[in-house]
């Protein structure tokens, strides 16, 4: 039974109406005269239902193709402009005790070097990270009891905020970790913590059952209604995800659609972000062993559609895509992306020495973030290291209220002109520098409010002598 407002993961999940769905949008796939319709109501910015999303993914009338791939841009620059919000992951612990097929951290890989950082060592990781210029991440740890309570979390969440070095911080502490209970969500925001992510990885529940043969995370219900708990514990920007590879693209499509609707049904508010990633080699992980592969086109046709399906939800793409693949997606819907990130244990403060490898999955844009940061702001894009709604409470329902009042001029641009000004005062190489302050300037004219212009020319002006940290 599909119930939107049902707490039960196999309501809200409804296999059989995705299932409907999925037909719905093969028997539509030319159907001019609805694609045209969907178009039009795509058109008006308020979203479209997970049915009628599936019918875009799936057209294959090539100039409707094309209506679908403007209209994404469109959004993308009416609701986030040109920024692009960076960040880092930190990976804490690789100590897992599940048996995700996919992940090298699987219980069963024992040859895998296994880590955990000590607090001394996550001040050496983000000495390193704020050096590089970072100033939110992600942090990612395995599921273990033992290894990685909840406490060890908190701490290292202390510890992060409490790291000042040169004029670097970190303001915005997002947390990757496995599902947990409504009292651990609620620790979790009281520790101060940014955006919770959790990436369902696929909602097909028999799939997702294989996938995950042993440990807690086998529990598909658990797992797929933990955004109910983490927003009942408090927790109001959370984010969701899919691991493109796993199962049928278009089933999980539509399910993550449908987590995002029961969100904003039942919750009252969608989902702040959703990441895209795909399977990559790891480890002991072949991607070739599944075969739900997915090309960059179809890539590039699902970031269009989720952009155009939920206008108001922010989309990242990590360093497992390439640099092509990246920028083929930025202008398609992606307002999120990290650079210079490490995906093992401790690797932002050194190398590891090769045969004490820990990381999570190779990561394909080796670039450093001054080299996305430069890259960026070629392509006419503004790197953005804002995390001032987080900070001023504008989380939740506050944020998407921002987005939709059209204020976003106002309040994310200069934030984003402002915070990318200390970047490239405080860390870039000269020549990402002279590119940057030339960037700036043009920008500057986004701006509508002639006061908030004012301050933010005062800043900028000012930011030689050591101010830091205004916003809006
Ligand atoms: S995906 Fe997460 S839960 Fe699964 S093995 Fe990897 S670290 Fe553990």
């Amino acid at each position: 039974m599909y119930n939107v407002m049902s707490p039960k993961a196999e309501e809200f999940i409804s296999h059989e109406e995705i299932l409907d769905s999925l037909e719905y949008g093969e028997k539509n796939k030319e159907n001019r005269e609805l694609i045209d319709r969907i178009l039009a109501k795509a058109r008006e910015r308020r979203g479209l239902s997970h049915r009628e999303a599936m019918v875009l993914l799936d057209c294959e009338l090539e100039d409707k193709i094309q209506e679908i791939f403007a209209l994404a841009e469109q959004i993308k620059k009416d609701f986030y402009g040109n920024r692009i919000v960076m960040f880092a992951p930190l990976y804490l612990s690789n100590y897992c005790v599940n048996g995700c097929e996919y992940c090298p951290y699987h219980a069963k890989n024992k040859h895998i070097a296994r880590k955990k950082l000590t607090q001394e060592e996550i001040v050496k990781e983000v000495t390193a990270l704020q050096d590089m210029g970072h100033k939110r991440l992600a942090l990612e740890a395995g599921e273990d009891p033992v290894h990685n309570p909840i406490e060890y979390i908190l701490e290292c969440i202390h510890t992060i905020y409490g790291i000042r070095h040169k004029n670097g911080a970190i303001r915005r502490v997002n947390v990757n970790i496995a599902a947990t209970t409504v009292e651990n969500y609620r620790k979790l925001k009281e520790a101060g913590i940014g955006t919770y992510i959790l990436f369902q990885e696929t909602y097909h529940r028999e799939s997702y059952e294989k996938l995950h043969p042993t440990g807690p995370k086998h529990d598909y219900a658990y797992h797929t209604e933990a955004m109910d708990r983490a927003m009942e514990g408090g927790i109001d920007d959370v984010g969701l995800g899919v691991l493109f590879g796993l199962n049928n693209y278009r089933y999980d499509f539509a399910g993550i659609l449908m987590h995002a609707e029961h969100l904003e049904a039942y919750k009252g508010v969608g989902p702040h972000t959703i990441s895209v990633p795909r399977l990559r080699r790891a480890d002991d992980i072949d991607p070739d062993a599944f075969d739900n592969g997915i090309t960059d086109e179809t890539f590039a046709r699902i970031v269009a559609c989720i952009r155009i399906a939920v206008p108001y939800t922010g989309m990242i793409v990590s360093t497992r895509e390439s640099q092509s693949c990246r920028e083929k997606v930025l202008h398609l819907g992606i307002s999120q992306i990290s650079g210079g990130s490490r995906t093992s244990v401790g690797g932002y403060a050194g190398p590891e020495p090769e045969e004490e490898n820990s990381a999570q999955f190779d990561v394909s844009d080796n670039r450093t973030l001054d080299q996305v940061v430069k890259w960026l702001m070629e392509m006419d894009y503004v790197p953005s290291f804002c995390t001032a709604c987080y900070r001023e409470g504008r989380t939740g329902d506050r944020f998407m209220t921002l987005l939709k009042s059209g204020q976003i001029v106002n309040c994310c641009h200069p934030n984003a002109l402002m915070t990318l000004k200390e970047y490239l005062e405080d860390y870039a190489a000269e020549e990402t520098k002279a590119i940057g302050d030339k960037l700036i300037e043009k920008e500057l004219d986004v701006i509508t409010n002639p006061k908030v212009k004012e301050k933010v020319v005062d800043y900028l002006k000012n930011i030689h002598n050591g101010q830091r940290d205004f916003r809006f």
